[in-house]
């Protein structure tokens, strides 16, 4: 870890970080009983108030280690929104949204998810009867601002998490546009899985005297997770090599990602005829489908199922070694 004026000491409990009993309740609740190693990092420092650009793994506990010291800094009783969280994604909001809604639940902290594809008159009248935090993606938070729902001189303090995704999507004007009229912003934290040039000009932009967390030391995994990669043959059409990938782990249920909606589409139909129980999710999908796909995914809803015994056979012709 880098960081220019924290020294981290072995702290045991969230009360040791300074936290409040009843966000501790809220942690509780959710089952976190220590604080990770990200979190020790950033939440004192949060909340001093300083500036934190942090870099570290993903699904190494951010979310909480942002939403834990600026959730602590709210009360219930205050107005206008003051907390403001931008997301990449959809998905990725929606989930920041319910994480942080858990961690201030003891303290009545109302957040709201603001993104497309979603109604836009049931987001306005939750944000008209009253939130603390608001997460969004850029286009539906300017959108927002526009018809004047949203004020962004309200916003005490901004998150950009997942920033370099964010701007490698293209959302490098909506951001700064955002952020302009954050007049009356006192604390910006910028996560980022890497530095590139464009995150490192956000970051000199919106901060300054900014303590820099890097705990991603070149390490792209999390510990825990077992990677393994397959080197394929040319015999078959590639995508077909994922069935046998598919036998040969056995995966009780399993998440393909692919790079265009066309792959998603064609690997979802593959699948589906060979017998497995495929839902497919892209951006085109209305967003009443991706939750409900979502929420089978959540569920434990969809399983490879009644294919198996044909994968084995399948399999046992031509089966791929982990490289
Ligand atoms: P994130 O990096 O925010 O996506 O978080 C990764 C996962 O870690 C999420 O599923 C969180 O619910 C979980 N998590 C965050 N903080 C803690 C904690 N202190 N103890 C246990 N789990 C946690």
């Amino acid at each position: 870890m880098s960081s220019d004026t924290a020294e981290s000491t072995p702290l045991e409990t969230f009360a040791d970080l300074g936290i409040a009993a009843d966000i501790i309740e809220g942690l509780t609740d959710l089952g976190y009983q220590k604080p990770l190693e990200v979190q020790i990092a950033a939440i004192r420092l949060i909340l001093e108030g300083r500036h934190v650009s942090l870099r570290s793994k993903t699904g190494s506990g951010k979310t909480a280690a942002f939403g834990i010291p600026l959730i602590q800094k709210l009360t219930s009783t205050i107005q206008k929104p003051a907390v403001l969280v931008l997301a990449p994604t959809r998905e990725l909001a929606g989930q920041i949204a319910a994480e942080l809604t858990g961690i201030g639940h003891h303290r009545k902290i109302e957040v709201v998810a603001v993104y497309g594809g979603a109604s836009i008159s049931d987001q306005i009248n939750k944000i008209k009867a009253g939130v603390q935090i608001v997460v969004g993606t850029p286009g539906r938070l300017l959108d927002l601002v526009r018809r004047r729902v949203l004020k962004p001189d309200t916003f005490k303090a901004v998150v950009l998490d997942e920033a370099d995704e964010m701007l490698s999507m293209g959302f490098y004007e909506d951001v700064t546009s955002l952020m302009d009229g954050c007049t009356n912003c006192e604390q910006v934290v910028i996560l980022s899985a890497s530095l590139d040039e464009d995150t490192k000009s956000l970051v000199d932009r919106y901060t300054s005297d900014v303590v820099r967390i890097d705990l991603s030391a070149d390490v792209l995994s999390v510990d825990g997770i077992h990677n393994i990669y397959y080197t394929i043959g040319d015999e078959l059409p590639r995508h077909h090599y994922l069935l046998h990938v598919m036998a040969v782990e056995k995966p009780s249920s399993a998440i393909v990602f692919v790079n265009t909606r066309k792959d998603a589409s064609l690997v979802a139909t593959l699948m589906a005829r060979e017998g497995l129980q495929t839902e497919m999710i892209s951006g085109e999908l209305p967003q009443k489908e991706r939750e409900r796909v979502m929420a089978a995914i959540r569920s434990g809803e969809l399983r490879p199922g009644r294919a198996r015994d044909r994968y084995q056979r399948f399999v046992a012709r031509d089966q791929l070694q982990p490289a």
